[in-house]
């Protein structure tokens, strides 16, 4: 059992930290305010070969493990960029992992090398208005047609989706009614954006305004045969594969958030001098910073040890459930506890951490709420009855 990071992984660290400080607090604020995508934030990452960590060095990956990434993920957040820079990166990091693993090599060598140069943006499509969480109840249709699929539906919350040039899409290619489990009968597809088939509209939304999340309404979009990943009917399943790497990497970027927002408490409880002292003199004011520290930092190692699991290919799901869960809580309660203890200037956003509150609010509900993570660990781990 170690608890540390080794060299290589402690060296990623300070690189990532050293490349974010290109991008200071200044830039975060502005491009909340603007909503615009931080574009150049996504090119140097990817020029700097940062999208590639986990992917494999086939395809120009560095081939290393969901820990390094997630050891990035972590960095990137901390650093101030919080959930609007790790989100503008997050899809290539992870999201194509359905096809380093069930894609043939010729899609590995097509689809993964223009993500990881930055050259392409991709989103991932999977939520839907009228069926949420229940995903395997999703009513976007794919049917077959000559050459390959025709799609209709609708998709709600696809984060980058008014940017991105591919989507990684499920859809229903048989229908519910002829298949005997929920879980059959869908198909994963990375495919063009065609824009005359796929509009998209931005959700006004809390926070991250940098980073978009759209409606989508898909009418007779064309996805050719070779744009299919795995088999047929198959989707779900493969979907799988990406939801605990998923679930780690948010786990991460949850603590990094609540690492900075402790860190810029603490800085101005040093420096803030009310009644003749430094407000961080008052135990009203570092009791909950230490407490929200503490339980960043154990949500952190329950985050490394589902990564560790994950890399040496064992089982993880209830760790990595666990990870998203109390990373986000733990991320949350530090950024509220930031705002509270900086009074007024809290609230104010050239302090920042008004923000950090703002956007950790997304890790705490997707990709899955914190209610279907405690059924996960009611129903799995402690084998109580499912509740729905
Ligand atoms: C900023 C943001 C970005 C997102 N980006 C993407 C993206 O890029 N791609 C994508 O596909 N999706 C994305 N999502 C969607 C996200 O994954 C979903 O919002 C999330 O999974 C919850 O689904 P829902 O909103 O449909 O909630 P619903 O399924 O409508 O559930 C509503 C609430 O009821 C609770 N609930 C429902 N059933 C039960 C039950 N049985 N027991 C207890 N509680 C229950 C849920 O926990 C939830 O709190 C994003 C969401 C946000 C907010």
């Amino acid at each position: 059992m170690d608890f540390s990071l080794n060299q290589d992984q402690q060296d990623i660290r300070e690189a990532v930290l050293k490349h974010c400080s290109q991008f200071p607090d200044e830039y975060w604020l502005e491009k909340d305010r603007s909503g615009e995508f931080p574009f150049e934030f996504h090119k140097s990452m990817a020029e700097a070969g940062w999208l590639g960590v986990a992917m494999p060095e086939a395809v120009g990956g560095a081939g290393l493990g969901i820990t390094e990434a997630a050891v990035m993920m972590q960095a990137v957040a901390e650093s101030g960029g919080g959930m609007t820079a790790a989100s503008a990166i997050h899809g290539p990091v992870f999201g194509l992992e359905p096809v380093t693993l069930f894609g043939t090599e010729e899609q590995q060598k097509r689809m993964i090398p223009p993500i990881l140069s930055g050259e392409e943006k991709m989103c991932f499509a999977v939520t839907e208005p009228n069926t949420g969480l229940d995903t395997t109840s999703l009513m976007t249709r794919a049917e077959k047609v000559p050459g390959g699929y025709r799609v209709n539906g609708e998709k709600i919350w696809i984060t980058n989706a008014h940017v991105a040039d591919r989507m990684l899409l499920i859809a229903r290619t048989t229908p519910l009614e002829e298949v005997k489990k929920k879980t059959e009968g869908l198909t994963l597809f990375y495919c063009k954006i065609d824009r005359k088939s796929v509009e998209h509209r931005l959700i006004p939304k809390m926070g991250r305004h940098a980073v978009g999340s759209n409606m989508l309404f898909i009418t007779d979009l064309f996805i050719p045969e070779e744009d299919r990943i795995g088999e047929e009917g198959q989707g779900f399943k493969i979907l799988l594969q990406g939801l605990n790497p998923e679930r780690v990497l948010l786990g991460a970027e949850a603590t990094g958030l609540g690492r900075v927002a402790i860190r810029k408490a603490s800085k101005y409880a040093q420096e803030r001098v009310v009644f003749g002292r430094p407000i961080g003199q008052n135990q009203g004011i570092q009791h909950p910073l230490a407490k929200a520290w503490m339980q960043v930092e154990a949500a952190s190692l329950m985050v490394f040890k589902a990564a560790t699991l994950f890399d040496k290919g064992l089982e993880c799901g209830t760790e990595a459930n666990a990870a998203k869960y109390l990373a986000a809580e733990a991320g949350f309660e530090a950024c509220q506890t930031a705002v509270m203890s900086m009074g007024g200037m809290g609230y104010a956003q050239e302090y920042h951490v008004e923000r950090y509150l703002r956007e950790v609010m997304i890790p705490r509900i997707a990709p899955v709420s914190p209610h279907q993570i405690m059924n996960y660990i009611a129903e799995r781990v402690l084998e109580l009855p499912r509740s729905y």
